[in-house]
């Protein structure tokens, strides 16, 4: 992570699964304040914009030497992410192309951003967290690590929570429930207490259906469903729209 402010990944890299990740030898993460490859006597890292207006932007020189002093110390071609508002959206898919790479460098900007040369001449990709500026790139950065992080092999106590997940599947994940089997009047639906796993895995896969219906149809038109899936969604439509 090369940020302005390391501070910020402290509590994140080390508490809960990331700190067992890390503890485990699964994973080593590392912010390292690029401040400290300004060549500038002062150590500025930032300067007025070419053609005025507001805000300051964050200078190529010590980006591109933090960048290449990385690589250099680096056993693979590790991709570089400049964290930007303007880049493409951060999904699922993204977070498991990035989880099959040996080292991944994050750029964290600040002010009005880097200036372009860094992201027409360093980066590889361009993530954004989401249609809405943060002032900096530090809380994307470790979005991205953390969803990366659970992906890898032995991080998860159990492997196949992360396959189950909402997106993983394609659909949003069914609902959960644990003890009490009633809580003010609130009950666990009777299948989750049967003990039939068949009827059991069937009902998650209607609500996981349902959910998605409800709440993502968008995720429905690039699902393949399978046979089975078909008609308990057409069920669920003539449910809910009477169709
Ligand atoms: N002037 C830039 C623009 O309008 O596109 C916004 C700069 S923003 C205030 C400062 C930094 O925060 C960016 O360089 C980027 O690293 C980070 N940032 C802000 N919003 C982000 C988002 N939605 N996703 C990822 N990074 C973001």
């Amino acid at each position: 992570m090369l940020t302005l402010f390391p501070d910020m990944f402290t509590a994140v890299f080390g508490s809960s699964i990331l700190k067992q990740a890390a503890e485990k030898g699964l994973i080593s993460f590392q912010a390292i304040d690029f401040r400290l490859y300004s060549t500038n006597k002062h150590g500025k890292v930032d300067d007025y914009p070419y053609g005025g207006g507001a805000g300051m932007v964050l200078s190529v020189q010590p980006i591109f030497d933090a960048v290449e002093a990385v690589k250099e110390k680096a056993k693979t071609e590790p991709r570089v992410i400049l964290l930007c508002p303007q880049g493409e959206q951060y999904t699922q898919k993204k977070a498991e192309d990035l989880a099959k790479e040996e080292h991944l460098i994050f750029l964290c900007g600040h002010y009005e951003g880097f200036d372009e040369r860094v992201r027409a001449h360093l980066v590889t990709d361009e993530i954004s967290i989401g249609d809405y500026v943060l002032t900096g790139g530090e809380i994307g950065a470790m979005v991205i690590a953390d969803s990366v992080t659970r992906l890898l092999p032995g991080v998860l106590g159990n492997d196949e929570s992360a396959v189950t997940d909402s997106y993983s599947t394609g659909l949003l994940e069914h609902p959960h429930y644990t003890r009490p089997a009633q809580f003010r009047g609130m009950d666990v639906p009777d299948v989750l207490l049967s003990g039939h796993h068949e009827k059991i895995t069937e009902w998650r896969s209607e609500q996981s259906l349902k959910r998605t219906y409800l709440r993502r149809p968008d995720l429905l038109a690039s699902y393949d469903l399978n046979k089975k899936e078909a008609k308990q969604l057409d069920h669920i439509k003539r449910d809910l729209d009477g169709k």
